[in-house]
């Protein structure tokens, strides 16, 4: 999720590493670390800043030509000194750097244990350190080639060995890795910044590659084992938009993020064809039975994630669902009890709100799930069980991805659930999880056509207000889109049941207006386009979002954009992709500070 840097050559490598992390500071990070590869093979890390790093290196005295850094975002344990990266194998002759998720990492780590051996951090990466030793005859090469064989999930990884001084080797599996080529002397990073001082020739690596580095050579294999050659790339960008991977703002690159993040999201939580929440595996059907009623509890784009699931939980759980902002529930006298479950939303697990809902409903006796971003946040550490969307650091103040995450595991979660309950046909399960499983790419083919929404939003300069309408699951995403526009482009926007606009609204649409109506909602659909045709009657402008194949909608409004066809319940998901654009292209157009809103901060923790 986070930064790894790597250098060999004939320089000391400490200050080219601390100069790549501090390049990579922009992305977040919880701890930070180096290995160095001199006399002996030495590993300092902390929990905290690159700045706390260098105060721990003032003591040592690192020395050497070979080495790797990390910037960790925890995933898997909290973020503290034992957990930061590098990590050792058992034996110290082995250093491990990693970037990502092992799915199967318990598993491992349990035929490790079992076979004796004995682990220090509880992450998923020393894991690989161990396994990677398990191989090693004096060749590393051969060693990770065998590890890899046995690692499933998201990686970036790179090993040093105490006994081969001329090499580092290096993997990359669903998450980014590139390869830095000098004269005598070769870099790694995850991210172009941080070696972008130092060269501009860079390999980016195919997904399954692995690479032996030395100082005048880089050989690549492919997920086959064959060796390739992976050309050579010039890179023009400049520092800044090197950080934004090319992308004007923070924000834009999120959103393009959201096919990776919506698969990493679902990652260890669909196996053989079935839901499986293995963080909540020890909540059993009697508990579940027992409930009798649901909340969800959060604020913003959180909250917003929550309406989406009062549809998903009422339906799949057939039982009472209430949403409510945090800011409210913590003052009132909420009826909870022990047959309460509360869900509590939050991208950072600092918001103060939230936080104090959690402790209410706690002390009322309600078991919480915590719907959570950041690994090891008081949020997560407070509720009885935390549910990581891994989304990955959000930079960009308004959410996107981690709304995309949150949703996904929103419903990942309940249908978990209705199928532990029985509610949840068989045949229902399987046409779920495979739409689950073509959601990136329905997600990735919106993207491909942003450009549509551009180019609309480009003649929106007159507009002084907008109203997102929708009815059931397009209804929570209007809530979600009207807030993306208000938070970045500054016009007034409200998100409103379809079907109630007509009760008041309806009096302020005028030519000046735009109205964005969401009609992916299958059973609702007609009863939407009777209410865009409302909007029409009063010179209202439109741009409808609606499902590919219903083309009536076309004849009505003033623009449509097509989503793909997705099971109704699903569709949120993907279906908030072009209003996050739509937003972003609107302020864009205007020319505001999109990733930092006037007035906004990223993690709310006052009241
Ligand atoms: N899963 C690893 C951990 O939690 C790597 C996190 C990262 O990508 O920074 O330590």
């Amino acid at each position: 999720m986070c930064g790894i840097v790597g250098y060999i050559g004939d320089k000391e490598v400490l200050p080219i590493l601390i100069d790549g992390l501090k390049r990579l500071e922009y992305r977040g990070y919880d701890s930070a670390g180096v290995a160095i590869l001199g006399e002996d093979l030495k590993v300092v890390k902390t929990q905290g800043r690159i700045k706390a790093l260098e105060e721990r290196l003032k003591d040592e005295d690192l020395k050497g030509n070979l080495g790797v850094g990390h910037t960790r975002w925890a995933t898997h344990g909290a973020p503290n000194n034992v957990n930061a990266h590098p990590h050792y194998s058992e034996s110290k002759n082995i250093v491990v750097v990693h970037n990502g998720i092992i799915e199967n990492y318990l598993e491992l780590k349990k035929m490790l244990v079992k076979e004796g051996h004995d682990f220090r951090s509880e992450t998923d990466t020393e894991v690989i350190a161990y396994l990677i030793e398990e191989f090693y005859e004096g060749d590393l090469l051969e060693a990770v080639k065998k590890a890899y064989e046995m690692l499933e999930g998201s990686y970036a990884i790179a090993v040093m060995s105490k006994d081969q001084k001329d090499c580092f080797v290096v993997v990359r599996k669903d998450s980014p890795l590139i390869v830095g080529l000098g004269k005598g002397e070769n870099f790694i990073a995850s991210d172009i910044p941080a070696i972008l001082t130092y060269t501009r020739e860079i390999i980016i690596l195919e997904n399954g590659d692995i690479v032996k580095i030395t100082k005048d050579d880089v050989s690549v294999w492919d997920a086959n084992g064959n060796s390739v050659k992976r050309p050579v790339q010039q890179v023009q960008w400049n520092v800044e938009d090197a950080k934004k991977g090319g992308f004007k703002h923070f924000m834009l690159k999120e959103i393009f993020d959201e096919p990776t993040v919506i698969k990493e999201a679902m990652r260890g939580r669909i196996k053989n064809g079935s839901f499986e929440i293995p963080e909540l595996e020890q909540i059993s059907v009697d508990y579940l039975k027992n409930i009798r009623q649901i909340f969800f509890v959060a604020c913003g784009t959180a909250y917003h994630a929550g309406v989406v699931g009062k549809y998903l939980a009422e339906k799949y759980l057939k039982l009472p669902v209430q949403v409510e902002v945090a800011s409210e529930f913590r003052y009132r006298d909420p009826m909870i009890d022990g047959r309460t479950l509360l869900f509590v939303i939050s991208q950072s697990g600092e918001t103060t709100d939230t936080l104090a809902a959690l402790r209410l409903g706690k002390k009322k006796g309600a078991k919480t799930i915590g719907i959570v971003n950041v690994v090891g946040s008081s949020v997560a550490r407070e509720v009885d069980n935390v549910v990581y969307v891994h989304a990955g650091p959000e930079i960009a103040v308004a959410s996107t991805k981690a709304y995309v995450a949150q949703v996904e595991v929103v419903a990942l979660v309940l249908l978990y659930f209705a199928k532990k309950l029985g509610l949840l046909s068989v045949e229902n399960e399987k046409a779920l999880v495979s739409e689950f499983f073509a959601l990136p790419e329905k997600a990735q083919a919106i993207l491909d056509r942003s450009n549509e929404i551009a180019e609309f939003a480009s003649t929106t300069k007159t507009i002084e207000e907008t109203f997102y309408i929708g009815r059931n699951l397009d209804y929570a995403l209007s809530l979600e889109g009207a807030l993306k526009l208000k938070e970045i482009s500054y016009v007034h926007a409200e998100g409103y049941p379809a079907g109630e606009l007509k009760h008041g609204p309806l009096a302020l649409v005028t030519p000046q207006s735009l109205i964005i109506a969401i009609d992916t909602y299958a059973p609702l659909r007609k009863k939407t386009l009777s209410n865009i045709k409302e909007v029409k009657a009063r010179q209202g402008r439109v741009l409808a979002i609606a499902t590919k194949g219903y083309s009536e909608i076309e004849e009505v409004a003033d623009k449509t954009f097509y989503v793909p066809q997705t099971i109704d319940d699903l569709s949120p998901v993907i279906s908030v992709i072009p209003l996050q654009l739509i937003a972003y292209y609107i302020a864009e157009s205007r020319g505001l500070d999109i990733d930092k809103p006037r007035n906004l901060a990223k993690s709310v923790t006052v009241e």
